[in-house]
């Protein structure tokens, strides 16, 4: 019997840009399911709340039904094992997003075994950052270019 392949894609989606939104659709291609994990850190600031981040992409998402869309406040792995997901799905841009996916991927498998499954970016979304999105949008800059066709924080 075929066995499904879920992974989770974590994050903070602070918001959601063309670049993750590229990684997930690339990483279709190797999964059945994918859970992005909306990731709630009550201390971190954030640009959106939690559950303005989670609605927003459950509608974005809400048509196809090999993604899901949660919320989590504890450790990756512990998301990951709630939906019997073995891999984790992240995306590299730069040598610094390397060394940190290359230590956290290193954690993760010893805390539980899960293997870390990195796509490159796509050149056109290297530059390409929340952070970026977040500081435009503070400086009245349009911001649509850089989000997914359809996506509504409201
Ligand atoms: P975190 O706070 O966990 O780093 P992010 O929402 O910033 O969460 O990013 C989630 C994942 O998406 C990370 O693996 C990050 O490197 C990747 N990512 C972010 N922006 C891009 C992009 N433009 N292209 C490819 N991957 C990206």
């Amino acid at each position: 019997m075929h066995k499904m392949k879920t992974a989770i894609f974590p994050g903070s989606f602070d918001p959601f840009t063309k670049g993750h939104e590229a990684i997930l659709r690339r990483a279709l291609n190797l999964f059945d399911r994918i859970v992005i994990g909306v990731g709630i850190n009550e201390s971190k600031q954030t640009g959106w709340s939690g559950e303005t981040r989670i609605e927003a992409l459950r509608k974005l998402f809400a048509a196809d039904d090999r993604i899901l869309v949660e919320g989590y406040t504890d450790l990756t792995v512990d998301f990951a094992a709630r939906h019997q997901a073995r891999f984790i799905l992240r995306g590299v841009r730069t040598i610094k997003d390397y060394e940190y996916e290359l230590t956290m991927a290193d954690t993760n498998r010893r805390l539980s075994g899960i293997d870390t499954v990195i796509l490159f970016t796509e050149p056109q979304w290297a530059f390409l950052s929340s952070s970026l999105v977040r500081e435009l949008i503070h400086f009245g800059k349009d911001v649509k270019p850089y989000l997914p066709e359809g996506l509504k924080y409201e």
